[in-house]
């Protein structure tokens, strides 16, 4: 096949401990998928309508990079979350089998416009300017469950300047990394390679330039950078 241009790079996170990468085909996001979140947000958690939407797979940015600070925006905002990178999908997966296509695990922030998403939210309208921007995913290296199981009860924290900003704990989310699958493929036919961003806790907030984070799922991943 001879294509019109030269192809794209295949966007790619390392896999810790090793020379290997996971190439990344699509991001998926769960909102308010914790309550104290959801509750900062003046939103309710409602378990028979979990909120997905995406980001371009080329909007990751590997750990220890900068972060460019998004244009058309004043109110960039942080959300740590817990990152699922998946080894197989399908559709209408059940929940008791949805771990076995969890290839491993990382930490993440979905990056937010958050001024254009408050007025998205206002007018009805779509959310992808506020969410789906160059850039908004930060991901450390994936730590694969084959070595690390699932952390179904594994401390999410974040640091903005030393100070912190998040923490939770995973057993808090609303809807399990089980059920996040499990709901995801009755929208979508998964596959290996999609990444799933699985809500953050409360104390969202903002990022100004120079700002320097870490983001932390405890003693499994690590993310750190800068705002530039
Ligand atoms: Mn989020």
């Amino acid at each position: 096949m001879t294509y019109a241009l030269a192809p794209h790079p295949i966007p790619s996170i390392p896999v810790a401990g090793s020379d290997l990468r996971f190439a990344v085909r699509r991001i998926y996001c769960i909102g308010r998928n914790y309550a104290d979140h959801a509750k900062e947000m003046g939103a309710e958690v409602d378990r028979s309508a979990p909120i997905f939407f995406m980001k371009p797979a080329d909007a990751i940015v590997i750990g220890d990079a900068d972060v460019p600070y998004p244009s058309a925006t004043s109110d960039l905002h942080h959300e740590v979350e817990m990152v699922v990178a998946l080894s197989g999908g399908g559709r209408d997966i059940p929940v008791e089998h949805a771990l076995e296509r969890v290839y491993g695990y990382g930490v993440g922030l979905d990056l937010t416009r958050r001024d254009l998403q408050a007025a998205a939210k206002k007018k009805g309208a779509p959310w992808d300017t506020a969410k789906g921007f160059d850039h908004s995913a930060p991901v450390s290296a994936l730590r694969p469950a084959s070595e690390i199981g699932h952390p179904d009860d594994a401390v999410l924290s974040l640091h903005v300047n030393g100070e912190l900003r998040q923490q939770t704990r995973t057993s808090d989310m609303v809807f399990t990394v089980a059920e996040v699958i499990h709901e995801l493929s009755k929208f979508y036919d998964l596959a290996a390679g999609d990444l799933i961003f699985t809500g953050t806790p409360a104390g969202v907030a903002a990022l100004q330039r120079g700002d320097r984070f870490e983001a932390e799922l405890e003693g499994l991943a690590t993310l750190r950078g800068t705002i530039l």
